[in-house]
């Protein structure tokens, strides 16, 4: 069973329609990368799956269940982003716990996920600093370490990587990776880098103008992209 489902998803802001009809179904434990260019539509899309942006058309779909008015707190779901905004008066671990702290948890159950998190993600050290003692890497670890807590169904990355400098993408790319095989959870990553979708994705969904362009593996797309526009993103050059 697909565990993300996209039907004839629309989304308009004022008149304009700036995401016209998106059809996706993303496998049970899948990583599918979006790349297009920039205002092609890749961050409203993942806000709708998340919840945070309403549908103007369609059905969003997660595990079977029809999304649309479910809020993003109830779909399952843990989203990374760009800017990883930390609270900075918390320590990591803090910072880690408090969702679910906020939601009510137990004591035990917030410990053992935020010990299980930072020990993914080599946090364990760190977890008495704060965020103002932490360098640019270690703070998205714990940006991302706050969304492995929630113990997601389906991870969202909204360009995770894109403020970090060169060496310390090509790290976080491979940490992310491990996270992926080591959790298997569902995960739908945005980028404009052409390397990270190369390497991070099973399949890469090609966006142009709020519309999907093609879907394939990197190596279908890299061979065989379905024109100029696909090609100039992932496909081999000719
Ligand atoms: P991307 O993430 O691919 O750069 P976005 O999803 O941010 O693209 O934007 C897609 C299109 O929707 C752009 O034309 C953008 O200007 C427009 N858009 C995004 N958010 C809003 C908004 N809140 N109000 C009006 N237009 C928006
Ligand atoms: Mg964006």
């Amino acid at each position: 069973m697909a565990d993300l489902v996209l039907q004839d998803v629309r989304k308009r802001f004022g008149k304009t329609e700036v995401i016209h009809g998106v059809d996706l179904e993303v496998k049970d434990g899948e990583f599918v990368v979006f790349v297009g260019p920039s205002g092609c539509g890749k961050s409203t899309l993942l806000r709708m799956i998340a919840g945070l942006e309403e549908v103007s058309g369609g059905d969003v779909v997660i595990g079977g269940e029809r999304m649309n008015e479910i809020t993003p707190s109830d779909r399952g779901i843990a989203m990374v982003f760009q800017s990883y905004a930390l609270y900075p008066h918390k320590d990591v671990y803090g910072n880690m716990a408090f969702a679910l702290r906020h939601a009510g948890e137990d004591k035990a159950l917030i410990d053992e996920r935020v010990r299980k998190a930072a020990d993914i993600l080599g946090l364990e050290p760190l977890l008495k600093r704060r965020p103002k003692e932490l360098s640019g890497g270690q703070r998205q670890r714990v940006a991302i370490g706050r969304a492995i807590v929630r113990d997601p169904a389906i991870f969202l990355f909204d360009e995770p990587l894109s403020n970090l400098d060169a060496a310390l993408r090509v790290q976080m790319r491979v940490e992310i990776l491990r996270l992926h095989q080591r959790l298997k959870t569902t995960m739908v990553y945005v980028t404009h880098d052409q390397v990270e979708a190369m390497t991070l994705a099973d399949r890469i969904v090609v966006l142009r103008d709020g519309r999907i362009e093609q879907v394939g593996t990197p190596l279908e797309l890299y061979h065989h992209p379905k024109n100029r526009f696909v090609a100039g993103f992932i496909g081999s050059p000719r």
